[in-house]
């Protein structure tokens, strides 16, 4: 599973794992479907503490990290 950061991916606005604004990072996760990113916070990146992507979610967040890396289809 590929947990590193990504400068392509725009931020979200907060981490995804425990809801902190400060200190955000994007990085990118495997998914079933294929490679997705998340907002996290440098802390939880630290600990890999990310979170869990849902099967519904997964498609929609690959494709769209497919056009944070100018890989449209
Ligand atoms: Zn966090
Ligand atoms: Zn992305």
């Amino acid at each position: 599973m590929a947990r590193s950061r990504t400068r392509f991916c725009p931020k979200g606005s907060e981490c995804g794992a425990c809801g902190r604004r400060r200190h955000l990072v994007v990085v990118e996760v495997g998914t079933d479907f294929g490679t997705a990113c998340e907002t996290v916070c440098g802390g939880c990146a630290e600990r890999g503490d990310l979170p869990p992507i849902g099967v519904f979610a997964a498609a929609a967040c690959v494709n769209a990290h497919r056009t944070h890396l100018g890989q449209v289809a």
